[in-house]
């Protein structure tokens, strides 16, 4: 079940903390912009401060959990709780309005509370649209916030990605964000925040959400999904700080993704044609999200390779197959080459998002890799 309480979003308790000081102090901005890079907990504290604003029975550092106000937090059905993101019209859903998309949203939130606009758009199947804050949602906001009736402490717009408001939406914004009814808080959760009108900037309090470390990714794998320390360590390696890959990568049942990485670089470093063209068919075969993801494996791999040979040996944080991998092919290619191998990862990579087919795209890198290989 969805919970939006601060203990269920791992770390970043200096933020909680700050926050929780904020209402105890009688120091709430109305007007915060929570930023932080994909898959960062932006969102989910925004929404945990909301629920924790409007608590009949708070605690020191977190809502109580259990209280009317919690429980129509937790279903996202708070009356005094408001709601914008950018959305697009679907077979389904003609309007342009969030509030036409807040059956969508609630079950977005409840299963990927770390996600982005691209999970969000096909989350509502409009994976090929661009997403949109329209004017007259932005203009709808002052009436949406005077017509409902008080029910918590405050009335509270959460307004999700304000990167995609246009010139328009935000114009309509500006005064309302300037000047807020009484006991009104306006979160906005931006993950590009250069993308920002300036206008909004400069009428926001800024709340910057760090990426998850990976301690913290490794506790919640381990602790709220039930996933082994090993595999959850490989995970938050490859996630690096976005929580919502990880747990992409987590449900995708990816353990073999080393062996099958590793299996495909000792072929090409023995140059091995009779293999290397079956495992591109293979390699054709999969998802275009595993394709992405084995590529993306081998450039951190790498990465960390390069690494290793430059006297980072601190900074690589492998263990186990991965960390003998790196150190074997350490020893066998010429440093010169691994910054070559990186960049020839790149090109595939980027070939692959650009609809090159997978099969030629992996013959290719593995006959240029076996020559990289070579002493
Ligand atoms: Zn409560």
């Amino acid at each position: 079940m969805l919970s939006l309480l601060f203990r269920d979003i791992p770390g970043l308790e200096s933020l909680k903390h700050t926050l929780c000081q904020s209402v105890s102090d009688h120091h709430v901005a109305h007007a915060q912009l929570f930023h932080g890079g994909p898959g960062s907990g932006a969102l989910a504290l925004a929404l945990a401060f909301a629920t924790y604003l409007n608590c009949e029975n708070q605690q020191l550092h977190d809502a109580c959990g259990t209280c009317a106000s919690c429980a129509k937090m937790r279903k996202l059905a708070h009356p005094d709780v408001h709601y914008i993101f950018p959305v697009a019209a679907t077979k389904a859903i003609k309007e342009t309005q969030s509030d036409a998309f807040l059956p969508l949203w609630r079950t977005f939130v409840a299963q990927q509370l770390y996600g982005g606009v691209p999970d969000w758009l096909e989350h509502i199947g409009a994976e090929n649209k661009q997403g949109n804050i329209s004017a007259e949602e932005a203009r709808n906001v002052l009436r949406k916030l005077s017509l409902k009736a008080y029910e918590g402490e405050y009335k509270i717009m959460v307004l999700w990605q304000p990167e995609w408001l246009n010139v328009y939406s935000a114009n309509a914004l500006l005064k309302i964000l300037e000047e807020p009814p009484e006991r009104t808080i306006f979160l906005l959760v931006c993950t590009q925040i250069d993308k920002i009108l300036p206008t909004i900037l400069s009428r926001t309090q800024r709340v910057a959400v760090p990426a998850f470390g990976a301690e913290e990714m490794i506790g919640f794998l381990t602790e709220k999904k039930g996933v082994d320390p090993t595999r959850a360590r490989q995970l938050a390696y490859l996630a690096d700080g976005d929580l919502s890959y990880a747990l992409t990568l987590a449900e995708g049942g990816e353990s073999d993704r080393h062996s099958w990485f590793a299996n495909w670089m000792r072929l090409c470093y023995r140059t091995d044609l009779t293999q290397l063209v079956p495992l591109a068919d293979k390699f054709d075969a999969l998802a275009k999200e595993d394709q992405k993801g084995t590529l993306d494996y081998g450039l951190s791999l790498f990465r960390d390779l390069f690494l290793w040979q430059n006297g980072g040996e601190a900074l690589v944080r492998l263990e186990g197959q991965e960390l003998t991998f790196v150190q074997n092919f350490a020893k066998a290619i010429p440093p010169e080459r691994v910054e070559r191998i990186v960049q020839e990862f790149n090109v595939a990579y980027y070939h692959l998002e650009r609809n090159v087919r997978a099969k030629m795209i992996c013959l290719d890198l593995s006959l240029t890799l076996a020559k990289l290989f070579k002493k």
